[in-house]
């Protein structure tokens, strides 16, 4: 297997946020998260973080995670989603460019072998997030409503998906 495509490859799996046993990254020595946003934590189309989500970072902090965001949205988008869920984030991140994987890394004071990012796209979360010597953390996307570049990059990722 050639280099690049080894960085496409997920450590893990899980179909949503919900589903990731956090008490096993724990064991792992992983102690800080980093968060996509779109189509990871609400639906590309949904303008706020729900109930759910906040619950799950007052979870995550509570068992003494560090949290934080990190999106190639607006920055008004990722501010609705800092706001109600208290964490830091990053927006215009141009994943997989490693830029903002290295500011969301200092903005959590941690390295890369403690840290984990989820995500639901291949081409963007994971190979960004292994660029930098991440754990990454693959989901299942919340909405198929998408357009232009990300349908395209989609049917990219089941092509190597499939291959796995
Ligand atoms: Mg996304």
């Amino acid at each position: 297997m050639n280099l690049l495509y080894k960085k496409l490859i997920p450590d893990m799996y899980a179909n949503s946020i919900y589903d990731i046993d956090f008490e096993n990254l724990k064991k792992r020595g992983i102690t800080s998260l980093i968060f996509d946003i779109d189509n990871t934590l609400v639906p590309q189309k949904v303008l706020n973080p729900d109930r759910k989500v906040i619950n799950l970072f007052k979870f995550l902090k509570s068992k003494g995670f560090k949290v934080c965001l990190i999106s190639n949205n607006t920055t008004k988008r990722v501010n609705n989603f800092t706001k109600d869920t208290g964490v830091k984030g990053i927006s215009w991140a141009i994943k997989p460019r490693k830029s903002a994987f290295y500011k969301a890394l200092e903005m959590l004071d941690s390295t890369p072998d403690e840290t984990a990012i989820i995500g639901d796209q291949i081409f963007t979360d994971i190979l960004g997030g292994h660029r930098v010597g991440l754990f990454t953390i693959l989901v299942r996307p919340l909405s198929s409503e998408e357009f232009g570049w990300t349908k395209i990059m989609r049917k990219l990722e089941k092509k190597v998906l499939k291959k796995v």
